[in-house]
Parts: structure tokens; C-alpha cells; sequence
């Protein structure tokens, strides 16, 4: 008999799939991780099945505990699906500028879900900061004790990416994996794919959305985030310890009008249902093929499936309000089930 022993068991050795039309333009090989088959739709199953792993080998998550989080919806999803797999309850904070479809999910979980206004870092009332101090608050009180999962600055996150996602690249590709691109959200992705293969002469590519600073932080050397972005779960403003220690060998600037366009003919000619990051990472990927040039291999992250998105990024009218292309097709499509 083959069967997973339980949730955490199904999580990562996800596929790689070559995406048609970005190999064909650019003459590389491009292939997408697929992230999205992971059991709660995205690549933040494994930074929270880590963090939480790490947490209870630390002694500090005891059964029965409470998981404290902010997020911007998917890290959320994992820790609640694991969580529930293994015996804790989630609190989940989330800025209320997410998606109805992720925030609806988190709930479905059975975690607490508290939205806050949008605010940057520095505002003390910034999702990431108010989930930190819930989580001291609830470790005082709540009956078993609660976690802060913190994953912008616990390297369990990336550990999980060094210890799974890197080398199930390295060995799906038989080593010859010539380039690695994605985007920035805690930078657990990046950062622990790039120091798994970085160090065996893989080109490490960072493709930042508008809004982000990081493009600016590793060219420039200075916080600069300019543009906008209506991505959800990427950009960033400083160096996460997820990222010290890490540097990319590229760095691309990618404009939504550029990836879209790109989630769209994945969607339409590939059968390929993705959120907005894996737009961003597919546009990088191309770029990182234009400037290796033709008979390279390049793998991306896909990272989370595009249902989580259907009342914006696949809204026709949401599209629209802000300027941006939308494809034909989309007209047709039902913008919502009745
Ligand atoms: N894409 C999506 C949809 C995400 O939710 C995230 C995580 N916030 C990322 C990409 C970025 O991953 P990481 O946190 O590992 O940088």
C-alpha cells in the first residue's frame, strides 16, 4: 500500500512542469515548482510545517498549544491545516487588503481570524507586529500555552526550503539547473533555495513586484519602493533574517503589466491556475533566460492556486479599476457562481 501517514506527510516533492510558451520564446528550458499542489494550495505549507516542527522539537509549541501568526493569508492556511493535523489551534492576523478567498479559508480552518488595517513595519499596529504581541499576551493565558510563528525572522522557514525545496530542484533536474528566480514575501523561498543551490554554481534570481524595496536594497543599497503591485503575498521593505546571510546573483524589477498577462495565458493555453507571485517569478524566469540566453534551464516558483484570487485578480471589473490589461476571455467567465 502507498499513502502519506498524515497532512505534513503530503507536503512538498512537488512536480516540476515546463511551461510551453516561456520556453519557447526565450529557447531555455523553464520550469515551474508547482507550489499550488501543495494541501493548502501554496509554498507556505512548508515554511509552516517547519516553523511548527521546529517549534515542538525547541519544546516550546506543547500539544494542544495555539500557533499566533500574521500573514498574508497563506502562511495562515498552512499553520491552520497542520495545526488541525496535529493538534493546535491558529490565531491568524491578516492585513483586511487580502483576498476574501484566502481570509474565508483561514476561517473554514477553524482559526481565529483578526484583520487589521494595512499599516507599514513601522507602525506598531502592522499585522506582523500586533500577531507578535498577541502571541506574548497568549502565552500567558491560553491553557497549553501559544508560539509566535514569526516567519519573517524564524529561519525554520527558510530552513524549509534549504532542506526540501532546493534539493528536490537539484535532484528533479539531474544538477542541471543553471537558474533559480522567485519573488520576496518573508524571503524564506529565495533565500533557502538560493543557499541549497548557489553554493553547487546555480544563478540565484530575486523578481520584485512594484511596491517592494528589495530590488532597490540588493542594486542600490538603499530601501526604495516605488510602483505598486496587486500581488498578494510578495514584496518587501528591509532584510528579513530569512534573508541575511543571502545574496541573489540577478535582480529583476517586474511591472504587473508584465505579469499578468503571463497568469493569464498560463490559465488560458497551459491549463496552469496561479495567483499574481507566480506571475511575477514566470516574468522573471524569462528575463533570467533573455540575459543567460538560449539552452539554459531555469526553474521558478508556482506558488498558489489562482481560485484564492477570483474576486480580484480574475475580476474583470477589479482589473479594470486599476488600469490594468485584462484578457479577452475573462468577459465570458463568471465573476460570480450565484
Ligand atoms: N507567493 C505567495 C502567494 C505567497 O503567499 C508568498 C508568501 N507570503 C510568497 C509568494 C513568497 O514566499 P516567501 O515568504 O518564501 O518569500
Amino acid at each position: 500500500m502507498q499513502f502519506k501517514s498524515d497532512l505534513a506527510d503530503a507536503i512538498g516533492k512537488t512536480p516540476l512542469i515546463k511551461l510551453r510558451r516561456a520556453s519557447e520564446e526565450t529557447g531555455c528550458t523553464i520550469l515551474g515548482k508547482c507550489e499550488f499542489l501543495n494541501p493548502g494550495q501554496s509554498v507556505k505549507d512548508r515554511a509552516a510545517l517547519g516553523i511548527i516542527r521546529a517549534a515542538i522539537v525547541k519544546g516550546e509549541l506543547r500539544p494542544g498549544g495555539t500557533i499566533v501568526e500574521g500573514t498574508a493569508g497563506n502562511t495562515g492556511i498552512g499553520l491552520a491545516l497542520v495545526g488541525n493535523s496535529l493538534g493546535f489551534k491558529t490565531v491568524i492576523v491578516i492585513p483586511e487588503t487580502q483576498s476574501q478567498e484566502k481570509k474565508d479559508m483561514i476561517r473554514l480552518a477553524g482559526a481565529e481570524l483578526i484583520q487589521v488595517p494595512a499599516a507599514p513595519y513601522k507602525n506598531p499596529n502592522n499585522y506582523v507586529r500586533y500577531s507578535g504581541r498577541l502571541a506574548e499576551e497568549l502565552a500567558k493565558s491560553a491553557p497549553n500555552g501559544a508560539i509566535w510563528a514569526n516567519q519573517f525572522d524564524n529561519t525554520a522557514n527558510r530552513q524549509a526550503h534549504i532542506d526540501g525545496t532546493g534539493p528536490e530542484i537539484w535532484a528533479q533536474t539531474d544538477g542541471k539547473v543553471d537558474g533559480f528566480v522567485c519573488a520576496v514575501g518573508t524571503g524564506g523561498t529565495l533565500a533557502g533555495v538560493g543557499m541549497a543551490l548557489q553554493p553547487k554554481g546555480v544563478k540565484i534570481g530575486l523578481a520584485d513586484p512594484g511596491g517592494s524595496a528589495i530590488f532597490s536594497i540588493y542594486t542600490e543599497g538603499e530601501a526604495k519602493a516605488e510602483g505598486d503591485s496587486i500581488t498578494e503575498g510578495i514584496g518587501q521593505g528591509r532584510i528579513t533574517a530569512n534573508l541575511e546571510g543571502f545574496r541573489p546573483d540577478m535582480a529583476y524589477k517586474i511591472p504587473d503589466d508584465e505579469a499578468l498577462p503571463i497568469v493569464f495565458d498560463l490559465l488560458a493555453e497551459e491549463g496552469l491556475c496561479l495567483g499574481g507571485s507566480s506571475g511575477i517569478n514566470v516574468a522573471g524566469a524569462i528575463r533570467m533566460a533573455r540575459e543567460l540566453g538560449p539552452g539554459h534551464t531555469i526553474v521558478t516558483i508556482l506558488c498558489d492556486y489562482g481560485t484564492r484570487y477570483q474576486s480580484k485578480l480574475f475580476n474583470i471589473d477589479f482589473l479594470k479599476s486599476k488600469g490594468l490589461p485584462t484578457p479577452s476571455w475573462l468577459d465570458r467567465a463568471p465573476q460570480s457562481i450565484p
